[in-house]
């Protein structure tokens, strides 16, 4: 679904299919247990939305990854993420409360937002998959029925009750994000409270209980900007586990042009035309979305090409 966004001849980042989850492995103990010694099977640590990589000698961004005899093995919480439909290397992230030390000169921590887009499509998916596990794992010890502490199982995507017997799944909490134009074809762009003077990107936000992806646009921009939404179009999705969130990104029009902010969430929202937003990047009065969000792609699409950078370098 993402090929209304090819127009800048890139697929968003973070969304790439990867490896074969192979999710009918998970419950299976001796499979698993076979293929975390298989010589060829890629282990990486995660640990507080962390990973170690290393940056290779012809200039590429790489996880840091080790057979699993390698692997610490203290404390082991082991996620199984996927084999790789090309070669068979079974891969794992093995959950750490910090990660390692340096295993070299050039490993180094990183997050997603520093790497994701950096990393080749297959490692940037299984990074996004071992760090959404990592954070629901982290803020899911406990019970929602019980209180009982839970223990992991299927391969790190369940959390299990040994006192009630309730299963807990990895939670994703939709949200949507919505680049608006008007009649004119003006884009609306707001800046939120917390952000710097002059960031400015799409309206987004949380889709609420017993309500429709649809409706979550056209309320949020009704709330956020005081406009008014008609048409809605879905375009395409992005994982974006800080902590858990699917951003689903949609195209929407305006049918009306009044714009009152909420002052809570929005602190200055404008119209922007094409020139408009040309002028402003360049000169640095606005600065560009974050680069590997859906935000700056949903931009791209209404912009019709890679977004100028400030001082009119390219990106
Ligand atoms: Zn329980």
């Amino acid at each position: 679904m993402t090929g209304r966004l090819d127009t800048t001849g890139r697929p968003l980042p973070l969304t790439h299919v990867g490896v074969d989850r192979a999710a009918h492995h998970r419950l299976d103990e001796a499979w698993l247990a076979a293929a975390w010694s298989h010589p060829t099977t890629r282990v990486f640590v995660v640990s507080g939305g962390q990973v170690l990589v290393q940056d290779t000698e012809d200039g590429r961004t790489e996880l840091v990854m080790t057979p699993a005899f390698d692997a610490p093995e203290t404390e082991m919480h082991r996620y199984f993420l996927g084999i790789d439909p090309a070669d068979g290397v079974r891969y794992f992230a093995l959950q750490k409360d910090t990660l390692p030390g340096r295993m070299d000169e050039v490993a180094r921590p990183a997050g997603l937002r520093e790497v994701g887009g950096l990393l080749d499509p297959l490692q940037a998916a299984l990074m996004v998959h071992a760090v959404a596990l990592e954070n629901w794992q982290r803020l899911h010890r406990f019970c929602s029925r019980c209180g009982e502490r839970t223990v992991i199982a299927a391969a790190g995507h369940i959390r299990r009750c040994p006192a009630c017997g309730a299963e807990h799944y990895p939670r994703t909490d939709p949200a949507v994000i919505m680049l608006v134009t008007d009649e004119e074809d003006r884009a609306l762009l707001g800046r939120q409270v917390h952000w710097p003077e002059g960031r400015f990107s799409t309206l987004a936000g949380f889709v609420e209980p017993g309500e429709s992806i649809e409706a979550a646009v056209r309320r949020e921009v009704l709330e956020e900007a005081g406009v008014v939404v008609g048409e809605v179009e879905y375009v395409a999705s992005q994982p974006w586990p800080f902590p858990s969130s699917l951003m689903l990104g949609f195209m929407a029009r305006a049918t009306s042009s009044t714009i009152t902010v909420d002052g809570e969430e929005i602190h200055e929202a404008r119209w922007f035309s094409r020139e408009d937003l040309r002028t402003a990047f360049e000169s640095g009065e606005v600065l560009p979305p974050f680069g590997i969000s859906i935000a700056a792609r949903l931009i791209e699409l209404w912009y019709g090409k890679p977004l100028p950078r400030p001082g009119g370098l390219p990106q």
